[in-house]
């Protein structure tokens, strides 16, 4: 590695690829060195943001003062700029969906194994505060064992951009989205997965998913729902989960939510009925207040380091990474589950043998 900062080159200079720059900005031991797109006005951007440019990806390749190669790229690109910088003794930080299969991760992965260098997906949203409070109630079981989890991305602006609407760039909000909130279920719940049912919804038209909904069974007894949609006017919460002692929501990205558990200081009350619809009801009528304590959300856990700081300390072997390629692979599995349940219409239970 050369003396000093980790040095990146980021390849694919779009939305993502400057957020990285930006972002990289910010932490201490990785900077960037560079930028490479095959778009001018990308370039040009690069350029403005203070990168000095590349005028192909051979000579990013070939520049001996890289030492990683970030690719930001439009899905379907991913596998062979990967390899190819794999090949060419560079270490790789790549974006999700990394492959778009599990066969083309494989690949990667052995390459990267062959050449001794390390090959990172940025799973940045193990980050997310909303997700590291769900899983400190997961872990913690601040409201009893979380038996039910249901994880919602909700938009109505459709499939943005140009290159996700299209298969042949590996568009589709279940390789997009999808990919974000199962790997979060896939590091928080240590578990085999025993069924998996997709369904795909193309309510706009495009060749590729607007959205889907993805319901997991896992061996410990947690039943997960996963959906995403761009077409929904009116949002559900990001996070509904129930435990053995409470109910917790997790409203938006702003964190605004609560928990509401059982009293356990005090013994059943009997429910009054009350009046819903036309009918009456006990069953459904809510909880008297003595019964029930409302609280906040608890204090999320904290990652040992962020995705970048983890990444050099991976690189010079002072870390395991956080985001590890077997997890990874284990979402491609979920996500080919997903699509081979949406076609057949059955749940698939057996793509944990993969
Ligand atoms: P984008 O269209 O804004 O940018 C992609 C850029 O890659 C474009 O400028 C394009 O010209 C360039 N490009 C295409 N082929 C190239 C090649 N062969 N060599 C060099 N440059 C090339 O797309 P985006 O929204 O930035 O998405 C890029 C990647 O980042 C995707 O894989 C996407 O899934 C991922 N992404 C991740 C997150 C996250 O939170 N982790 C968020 C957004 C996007």
């Amino acid at each position: 590695m050369n003396q000093g900062q980790h040095a990146v080159v980021i390849v694919g200079y779009g939305g993502m690829g400057s957020y990285h720059a930006k972002l990289i900005r910010q932490a201490d031991s990785i900077r960037v060195v560079g930028a490479y797109d095959i778009q001018t006005d990308r370039q040009e951007a690069a350029v403005q943001d203070g990168y000095r440019t590349y005028d192909s990806y051979t000579s990013v390749l070939n520049d001996t003062l890289v030492d990683t190669v970030l690719i930001a790229t439009p899905n379907d690109v991913h596998k062979d700029l990967v390899i190819e910088a794999l090949k060419a003794g560079k270490h790789v930080i790549c974006e999700k969906p990394v492959a778009l299969s599990v066969a083309q991760f494989r690949e990667m992965v052995s390459i990267a194994e062959q050449m001794g260098q390390i090959l990172m997906v940025h799973q940045n949203r193990r980050w997310d505060e909303d997700f590291r409070t769900i899983k400190q109630m997961y872990d913690q079981e601040t409201i009893g064992g979380l038996f039910r989890i249901e994880s919602r991305v909700h938009g109505a602006n459709g499939i943005p951009g140009d290159w996700r609407h299209l298969e042949q760039y590996g568009g589709g909000m279940l390789l997009d989205w999808g990919v974000h909130l199962l790997d979060q279920l896939v590091f928080m719940i240590d578990s085999e997965i025993t069924s998996i049912n997709g369904r795909l919804s193309y309510i706009l038209g495009d060749e590729v998913d607007d959205g889907f909904e993805a319901t997991l069974e896992f061996e410990n007894g947690v039943s997960a729902l996963v959906e995403v949609g761009t077409t929904n006017y009116i949002p559900l919460p990001r996070w509904y989960v129930k435990g053995t002692e409470g109910t917790g929501i997790i409203e938006d990205w702003s964190l605004n939510g609560r928990v509401v558990t059982r009293n356990k200081d005090i013994g059943r009350i009997e429910p009054k009925p009350i009046q819903a619809g036309v009918g009456l009801t006990k069953t459904m009528a809510p909880p008297s207040e003595e019964a029930t304590i409302t609280g906040a959300l608890p204090q999320p856990f904290e990652h040992e380091s962020s995705f970048y700081d983890n990444y050099v300390a991976v690189v010079e072997g002072k870390a395991l990474p956080i985001v590890q390629n077997d997890e990874v692979l284990r979402v491609l599995n979920i996500i080919e589950a997903i699509f081979t349940s949406a076609r057949t219409g059955q749940a698939v239970r057996d793509f944990d043998l993969y």
